[in-house]
C-alpha cells in the first residue's frame, strides 16, 4: 500500500482570514485570544481539507513565519525582543520590531526562503548563542490535532538548515558557528523528540532543504552527525528535502539513519534509479510527485507510468506527497469565479493537488480502474491544454524564430551613447531622479477599485488618473528633481499590471500566496505564448511628458521579473518564455521611444532571486536572463537612455551579469549598507552609470541633507562622480507624501551641494 502525506499547507486561509486577524490584533482592535481562536479555527479547517491523507502535517501552521517559530522553540529570539516579557509579545517584536515609548526594537532580518518568494526571519547567531527549549506553541498545535484524533505528523525545521539560514551577529563565519552551535542544538532537538514520542507521536517530519544545495563538506558532516544523534529518538523521522534534485547529496541523504527520506521528483526523476538501486532495507521512500510550487494540474498518467514500477519495488515502503509544502500555492481553485473555463480546467491549487494525490494512491493501491473516471477527466484536461489555441500563438512563435543576435545589441558602445545622451538630455552633474512610484493614496486605490468594479467608466477613470499624474509631475517640478516620472498611480502591482495587459496571462481573484507575515502576493498565471495586443503605458507616460519640459522617464517591468513573479507555464523552457516576455516589452519600449520618451527604465527587481539553488546552474540562467533583458531594451537609438533598477544589495556574485545588461544607468539599493556594496562595482570596474540609493524608503525616517550628501561622497570614492546619479533606493508607493516631500527636498539639496563643490574644485 502506498501511503499519502503532505509536507505543509497554506496558512492564511482561503479568504486571508489570518491576515485580517493579525492586522486587527496589531492595531489593538482584537485581543490575543481572538487571534489564537482564528488560528485554531483555520488549522481545524485545513486539517479537514486534508482529511483523506494517511498522515496530516501539524505544526506547519505559523502565526508569522515557521523559521521564527523555530527560533522561538529554541529560545533564540533576538534578546532585544524580550523587553516586554516572552510569549506572543516577544514573538511579534522579533517579527516586526517596535517603536514605542520604552524602546526601539529592530525586527529580525527578512530573507528569501531558498528560491521562493516567501520570506523568513533570519535566526540571529553568534558564538555565544545558547538555546533553551520552549515547545508550548508547538505542543498546543499538537494537542489540538490529537484532540481531533488526526493521524498527525508534526513538522520541524531541521537543525542544520536552521543554522544555515542564520545570520552571524558577531562576525563569526557560518561554518565556525555551525561547528560551535550544532552540538548545543542537538540535545534540545533530542529532548523535543522524546517529548513528542511520550505524547504518542509516531512520525515526525524534519525539513532539511539544504540537502538540495551544493554544500561544503562541513555541512555534510553536520548532517551526518546530527542525524546519527537524532535518529536514536524513540519515534520515526521523515527527513524532508525539497525544491530540487538531491544531486551530489543523494547518497548522503539516503544513508542517514532516518526511518524515511522525502525527495522532490515532481519535475526530474533522473536520480531515482540510482537511489532505488542503493535503497536501504526498511527505509521508507517518500516521493514528491506533485509540483508544490506551481498551479498546473499534474499529468496523472505520466506520473503513474513511472510511479507504478517504483511502488512494486518498494511494497509497503513508498509514500507519496506534493514535492514541498503547499505554502507556495494558493489554497482553493474553486473560489475563482472569473477565470475562463478552459484555463480553469488546467489548474490545481493546494486542495486540488491533494485530490490528485488521492487519485494516484487509489490507482496504485486498487488499480487504475478504481479511479477510471478521474483519470480520464485528467487526461482530457491535459490533452486540451496541450493543444489549446489559447496557448499557441503562431505570430509569437514566428517572432521568436526571427530573433537575431543584433536585436540584443545596442547600436554603439556605452561611451558613444553616453555622449549622445548627455547632449540630448542636458542634465546637471549629480542628476536626481526617483525609482518610479509615488505614494499610493487612498484616493488612488479607490479610483482603481471603483473602475474595476464598474462603478466608474473608463472616461472618468482616465480623468482621475490624469489628475493624479498632473499632481505628481507638479510635485516633482516643485521639488526640483531632474528626471521626472509619472508616478505609477494606475498600477496595483508592478507585475500584475503588465500581466493584465498582455495576452497569455490570466489574473486570479484569490490566488494569494504568503510572502511574509500577513503579506501576500497574487502572482498572475502565465499560461500561453505572450504578446502585447496594444500599448500599455504609452498613454500615461506621454501625458506626463506633455506636462513638463523636463525629461519624463518611462517605467516598465522587465521580462525576468515578470517571469520570476508569475506562476509560469511548465510546457516549455523558462528561457523561451522569458524571450517572449522580452519581445512584448521591447514593443512597448519602442512605442515609448517613438512617442518622444527619451529615458526608459526597465525594472528587474527579481533578477537575482531567479538564481537556481545549485550554483552550477547559475551561468545558464544568467545567460538567458541577461539576453532577455537586452532584447527588451536594446532596440532603441543610441540617444535614448535605458535605465534599470534592482532592489537588493548583493551584487558580488552577479556583477558580470549586471554589467552585461549594458543598461546606461542602473539604480540599486544601498542606503542601508553605507555604500559598501559599491565595492563590488568598483572592484569590477563597472563601466556604465550608477544610481546608488541614498534614501532608505523602507523606513519612515526622513534622511537629512548631510546624511545623503555623505553617502554620495562615499559612493564617489568608488565610482567616478561623472557616472553617479542621486536617487532613493526603491519606489515610494508605500510611503506618505508627508514623508516623501521632505525626504526628496533634502535629496535634491544634497545634489545641489555636491554640484557646488564639484564646480568649486
Ligand atoms: N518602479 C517600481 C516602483 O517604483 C519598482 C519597484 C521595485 O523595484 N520593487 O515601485
Ligand atoms: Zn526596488
Amino acid at each position: 500500500m502506498v501511503i499519502t502525506h503532505n509536507l505543509g499547507y497554506p496558512r492564511m486561509g482561503a479568504q486571508r482570514e489570518l491576515k485580517t486577524a493579525l492586522e486587527n490584533f496589531w492595531q489593538g482592535k482584537q485581543d490575543s485570544q481572538a487571534l489564537l481562536d482564528c488560528a485554531a479555527q483555520l488549522r481545524a479547517q485545513h486539517w479537514r481539507q486534508q482529511a483523506q491523507l494517511d498522515w496530516i502535517p501539524v505544526a506547519d501552521f505559523s502565526l508569522y513565519d515557521h523559521v521564527l517559530d523555530t527560533s522561538y522553540l529554541l529560545g533564540n529570539l533576538p534578546q532585544r525582543a524580550y523587553a516586554h516579557g516572552d510569549g506572543l509579545p516577544a514573538y511579534f517584536r522579533a517579527a516586526r520590531g517596535a517603536q514605542d515609548a520604552c524602546c526601539n526594537v529592530a525586527a529580525a532580518e527578512l530573507t528569501k526562503w531558498f528560491d521562493t518568494n516567501y520570506h523568513y526571519l533570519a535566526p540571529e547567531l553568534q558564538a555565544d548563542s545558547h538555546f533553551s527549549l520552549h515547545p508550548e506553541l508547538l505542543l498546543a498545535q499538537i494537542e489540538q490535532a490529537q484532540a481531533a484524533k488526526l493521524p498527525l505528523k508534526p513538522v520541524l525545521l531541521g537543525p542544520v538548515t536552521y543554522l544555515w539560514l542564520g545570520k552571524s551577529r558577531d562576525g563569526s563565519d557560518k561554518i565556525s558557528l555551525l561547528q560551535t552551535l550544532l552540538p548545543r542544538l542537538l540535545p534540545l532537538y533530542a529532548g523535543l523528540l522524546a517529548q513528542l514520542a511520550a505524547r504518542g507521536v509516531q512520525w515526525v517530519q524534519i525539513d532539511e532543504p539544504v540537502l538540495c544545495l551544493e554544500l561544503e563538506d562541513e555541512w555534510k558532516l553536520a548532517l551526518q552527525s546530527a542525524y546519527a544523534q537524532l535518529c536514536a529518538a524513540p519515534l520515526k523521522i521523515m527527513l524532508a528535502s525539497y525544491f530540487e534534485r538531491l544531486g551530489e547529496n543523494a547518497s548522503l541523504a539516503a544513508s542517514l539513519p532516518c526511518a524515511g527520506l522525502h525527495v522532490d521528483v515532481a519535475h526530474d526523476q533522473s536520480e531515482l534509479p540510482a537511489l532505488l538501486a542503493q535503497w536501504p532495507q526498511q527505509k521508507i521512500l517518500s516521493l514528491g510527485v506533485i509540483d508544490g510550487r506551481n498551479v498546473w494540474k499534474t499529468d496523472l498518467h505520466a506520473v503513474l507510468a513511472w510511479l507504478e514500477p517504483v511502488a512494486r519495488m518498494l511494497p509497503e515502503r513508498l509514500w507519496i506527497a506534493p514535492s514541498c509544502s503547499l505554502l507556495h500555492t494558493p489554497q482553493d481553485l474553486t473560489l475563482e469565479q472569473d477565470l475562463p473555463a478552459e484555463i480553469y480546467s488546467w489548474l490545481a491549487f493546494a486542495r486540488q493537488k491533494l485530490e490528485e494525490l488521492q487519485i494516484l494512491a487509489q490507482a496504485i493501491n486498487h488499480g487504475r480502474s478504481r479511479v477510471q473516471e478521474a483519470l480520464v477527466a485528467n487526461s482530457a484536461a491535459i490533452e486540451r491544454r496541450r493543444h489549446s489555441r489559447l496557448i499557441h500563438n503562431p505570430q509569437v512563435q514566428a517572432a521568436l524564430a526571427s530573433l537575431t543576435p543584433a536585436m540584443a545589441q545596442r547600436q554603439s558602445p556605452f561611451p558613444q551613447r553616453a555622449a549622445l545622451q548627455a547632449g540630448k538630455l542636458q542634465l546637471p552633474a549629480w542628476p536626481t531622479t526617483t525609482i518610479g512610484s509615488f505614494p499610493q493614496t487612498a484616493e488612488i486605490r479607490q479610483a482603481r477599485s471603483h473602475h474595476r468594479q464598474g462603478h466608474i467608466d473608463s472616461e472618468e477613470y482616465r480623468r482621475i488618473m490624469q489628475a493624479q499624474i498632473a499632481h505628481c509631475v507638479q510635485e516633482q517640478e516643485a521639488l526640483g528633481l531632474d528626471v521626472l516620472v509619472h508616478g505609477e498611480a494606475e498600477r496595483n502591482d508592478m507585475v500584475e499590471y503588465f500581466a493584465s495587459h498582455l495576452q497569455g496571462y490570466a489574473i486570479t481573484q484569490h490566488g494569494w500566496v504568503q510572502s511574509y507575515g500577513s503579506r501576500c502576493v497574487k502572482p498572475p498565471i502565465l499560461y500561453g505564448d505572450v504578446s502585447r495586443p496594444q500599448p500599455i503605458t504609452l498613454e500615461w507616460i506621454s501625458y506626463a511628458q506633455s506636462l513638463s519640459a523636463k525629461p519624463v522617464k518611462g517605467m516598465l517591468t522587465g521580462p525576468v521579473t515578470m517571469l520570476n513573479w508569475s506562476f509560469v507555464r511548465d510546457d516549455q523552457a523558462l528561457a523561451q518564455t522569458c524571450r517572449q516576455l522580452a519581445l512584448a516589452i521591447r514593443a512597448e519600449v519602442l512605442d515609448l521611444e517613438r512617442a518622444g520618451v527619451g529615458i526608459i527604465q526597465i525594472d528587474e527587481a527579481a533578477l537575482r532571486e531567479g538564481l537556481p539553488l545549485k550554483r552550477s546552474a547559475w551561468r545558464d540562467y544568467l545567460e538567458w536572463a541577461v539576453q532577455a533583458f537586452r532584447i527588451s531594451a536594446n532596440g532603441v537609438q543610441d540617444a535614448t537612455q535605458i535605465h534599470t533598477h534592482m532592489c537588493y544589495s548583493e551584487f558580488n556574485d552577479i556583477i558580470e551579469a549586471i554589467a552585461a545588461l549594458d543598461a546606461d544607468v542602473t539604480t540599486i539599493e544601498s542606503a542601508r549598507s553605507d555604500m559598501e556594496l559599491l565595492q563590488s562595482f568598483a572592484n569590477f570596474d563597472y563601466p556604465n552609470q550608477l544610481g546608488p540609493g541614498v534614501y532608505d524608503i523602507h523606513s519612515p525616517n526622513i534622511p537629512s541633507v548631510s546624511e545623503m550628501e555623505e553617502l554620495m561622497r562615499l559612493a564617489a570614492q568608488r565610482i567616478a562622480p561623472q557616472r553617479l546619479w542621486v536617487n532613493p533606493d526603491c519606489g515610494l508607493k508605500t510611503r506618505r507624501w508627508e514623508e516623501v516631500r521632505p525626504a526628496l527636498r533634502n535629496m535634491v539639496q544634497a545634489a545641489q551641494r555636491l554640484r557646488a563643490q564639484t564646480l568649486a574644485a
